[in-house]
């Protein structure tokens, strides 16, 4: 489904991107994982449309992203402050997507419905985002990211700010949900746990680069070098 070849993004003169190849299968559960600066949010960006490449290529289902407009991508991205409208209620955030895809008043008002029961806040419509927990917010900014259909689903740090019990809760009921929707999922998350209990292949950044790429058990299994064995936590 997606394809980044050679995708490389420069911020002065340092490679936030580096020349990164990656492809996502549909249905495939991603997961991103590596320390702080090493390039995820960009490519998440990258991919997204809201970060232009330096040098290589987006593609999806094979066609170069490149002169396709953001709102025109068939991705969905939920960002890592997820960034709901806050002083909009939960369906006007979730409805955001449909809306700008020319949706119609009902039909925008059934997806919303169909979304809230989803992810476990159903008849929240009309309640103001700022009145909501973190953990509820976090469920209305994946409401909204799942809103237009995309073909992929990014998240940038989707549980970052819940507590543990939450968190894992909440992946559990995510790795389901993307199973039953048959949603292609690239995630970027710092805690490992979630990134082995949510993902079919995991993919550990360093520099802009990708260090490692393998399904959870070949990754822990096997680091490919020490970088990655003492990010997992390993000595040496
Ligand atoms: P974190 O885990 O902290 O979210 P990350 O892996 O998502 O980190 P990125 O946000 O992708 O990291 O940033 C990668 C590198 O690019 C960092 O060194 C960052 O400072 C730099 N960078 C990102 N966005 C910009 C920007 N708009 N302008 C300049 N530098 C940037
Ligand atoms: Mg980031």
């Amino acid at each position: 489904l997606l394809d980044l070849r050679g995708a490389t993004v420069r911020f002065g003169g340092r490679a936030a991107l580096d020349a990164v190849d990656l492809a996502v299968a549909e249905h495939e559960t991603v997961c991103v994982l590596g320390p702080s600066g090493s390039g995820k949010s960009t490519l998440l960006r990258a991919v997204a449309g809201l970060q232009a490449l330096d040098s290589g290529q987006v593609l999806l289902d094979g066609r170069d992203q490149a002169r396709v407009p953001v709102h025109r991508r068939e991705v969905g991205l939920m960002f890592q402050d997820h960034q709901l409208f806050p002083q909009r209620d939960v369906a006007q955030n979730v409805a955001f997507g449909p809306r700008m895809h020319g949706a119609t008043r009902p039909e925008q008002a059934a997806r919303v419905a169909e979304l809230l029961e989803l992810v476990g806040l159903p008849g929240a419509g009309a309640r103001p985002v700022a009145a909501l927990s973190g953990g509820e917010q976090q469920r209305v900014a994946l409401a909204r990211a799942l809103a237009p259909r995309p073909r992929l689903l990014m998240l940038d740090e989707p549980l970052g700010q819940l507590d543990r019990s939450l968190r894992e809760r909440l992946v559990v009921e995510l790795r389901e949900l993307f199973g039953r929707l048959g949603t292609t999922v690239l995630a970027v998350t710092h805690d490992q746990g979630e990134a082995f209990a949510l993902a079919d292949r995991v993919v550990v950044m360093r520099d802009g680069r990708i260090a490692q790429s393998g399904t959870p058990l070949e990754v822990w299994q096997r680091p490919a070098d020490a970088f990655v064995a003492r990010f997992l936590g390993f000595e040496n």
